[in-house]
């Protein structure tokens, strides 16, 4: 753990970091306590009230720039950690990494050229509208994309002033770990930036301290609806980006090979462990068949095997718990009644957690694995016939994180883009976040917005100065 400038042993217990691709140990490492999680908080705390930290936007601008070129230096070897520790493939990691880099940048520079608003408002006052930072902040993230969601965090709640408890999946704090090196190095001030270890626990004595004023949360809807909850009592500023069931809908007018390319990368990319996961796939009733083969011979072809391997296309799950949870959907699938058309095998490789990418047919609307998140390889595939009901049947589950769209006819997918409920929708792509714009989810995956503007304004108190001259 990091804590008020210094490396201190977590008293809290022993935690085994496992390879995914192997189940064996890579290291362990100690997690903290209670009491070690009061005293980060206490250090951020004393950071943000006793320094200039938050005033001094030189300083910030200088830290970001410096840690996103030590990254930068650093960035094959934190993608063979994120790799080892995830289980993705390598280039899925260094793509994680140069994000990563480019997030850190951009908020170095959203910030220095940040105006202090100013006006006349005539009657004979002036009004000051200024941006100052929150405060002490609880920043939580999954096991998903460790480092990148990480920093979608980091960045801007350091750029804005604030200083930060960080807290990481228990399941992947290693790449979390360098980077808490690497931001001493910047010479990130004492307190600034705490990095604490543990699992729900840890998270749960984060959210519930009077001295957190925003706690920042990506991760399962369940723990996101409690964190919700605890914050409430104290009004205390809240993000949340939660799961997702995305839609991809592919109309007829669609080219079939690039349909098959999107469907592809959208859902299987990371092995589906994908907040913004494709796995609905809605496809036009006069393709459905054809694509539907052109998709199973695509993943049959699939390399699955070593994410360290440079042509490895799909890597292991992230635990055993995970991969059972996998396995249990595909029974629930199975017993709702729909035709598992294709994979949902597990392999044995290596003791690894490998499974199959998984295919469901003759599903309905109100089947779970049609409703809930799996958050793995496992899609189905349903057909439409008019555009109206593809609209219905994409809108139709609590979540709107993202969606896509595949038509040629750029009008009918602009369209059809303004009637899904959702944060992101892509148009003939899928999957590509851009720094400068906003991500989020409607409905019930999430509150506020990360990444761009929105992403610095989540960590922000808004103050308006009138002045009588
Ligand atoms: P999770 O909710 O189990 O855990 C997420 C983090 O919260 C972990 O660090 C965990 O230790 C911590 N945590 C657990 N219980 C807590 C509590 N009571 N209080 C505070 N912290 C607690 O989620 P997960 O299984 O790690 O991640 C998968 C989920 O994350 C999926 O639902 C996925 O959709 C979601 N996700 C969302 C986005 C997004 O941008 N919307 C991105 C990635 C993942």
């Amino acid at each position: 753990m990091y804590q008020c400038g210094n490396w201190v042993k977590g008293e809290g217990g022993v935690r085994e970091i496992l390879d995914p691709s192997s189940a064996t140990i890579i290291t362990k490492v100690t997690e903290a306590t209670a009491t070690q999680v009061n005293f980060a908080i206490n250090a951020a705390r004393v950071a943000f009230d006793s320094t200039d930290w938050h005033r001094n936007t030189a300083l910030r601008v200088k830290v970001l720039r410096s840690l996103a070129n030590l990254v930068e230096k650093s960035a094959e070897e934190i993608a063979r950690i994120e790799t080892k520790n995830t289980g993705k493939p390598i280039r899925e990691s260094r793509l994680d990494i140069s994000d990563s880099i480019a997030c850190l940048r951009y908020y170095a520079d959203l910030v220095e050229c940040k105006e202090v608003w100013e006006k006349e408002m005539g009657d004979g006052t002036i009004s000051r509208v200024k941006d100052e930072a929150i405060g002490v902040c609880a920043l939580i993230v999954p096991w998903n994309f460790p480092l990148l969601l990480g920093i979608w965090k980091l960045a801007p709640a350091l750029a804005a002033g604030n200083t930060v408890v960080f807290k990481p999946s228990e399941l992947t704090p290693l790449s979390f770990i360098k980077l808490a090196i690497l931001a001493e190095k910047a010479g990130i001030p004492k307190g600034v930036f705490n990095l604490v270890l543990g699992d729900g626990k840890v998270g749960q004595a984060l959210v519930e301290h009077p001295a957190v004023d925003k706690v920042s949360f990506t991760g399962g809807s369940k723990t996101g609806q409690w964190i919700y909850e605890q914050c409430a009592k104290h009004i205390k500023r809240v993000s949340l980006e939660l799961g997702g069931k995305s839609p991809l809908l592919i109309f007829d007018d669609a080219n079939l090979e690039n349909a098959v390319d999107w469907a592809m990368f959208g859902a299987f990319f990371n092995q589906g462990q994908v907040c913004v996961a494709s796995s609905r796939i809605l496809v036009h009733e006069s393709m459905h068949e054809e694509f539907l083969k052109r998709l199973s011979n695509r993943l049959s072809a699939l390399i699955v095997g070593d994410p360290l391997d440079e042509h490895t296309e799909m890597g292991p799950l992230i635990s055993q718990g995970h991969l059972q949870k996998i396995q249990d959907y595909l029974a629930i699938g199975i017993s709702e009644g729909a035709n598992l058309y294709f994979g949902g095998e597990q392999i044995l490789e290596n003791h690894g957690f490998y499974i199959t990418p998984a295919i469901f047919t003759n599903v309905k609307q109100d089947m779970r694995i049609v409703q809930e998140e799996i958050f793995g390889p496992v899609i189905t595939v349903q057909s439409f016939s008019e555009e109206v009901e593809a609209i219905q049947l994409a809108n139709g589950t609590v979540f709107g994180l993202a969606a896509g769209v595949l038509s040629q006819d750029l009008e009918r997918a602009k369209r059809v883009a303004d009637q899904l409920k959702a944060g992101t929708v892509w148009i003939n792509g899928y999957h590509t976040p851009h720094i400068e714009a906003p991500w989020g989810g409607f409905k019930q995956s999430g509150i506020g917005r990360e990444l761009g503007p929105d992403g610095l304004s989540a960590f922000i108190e808004r103050k308006h100065i009138n002045i009588n001259q």
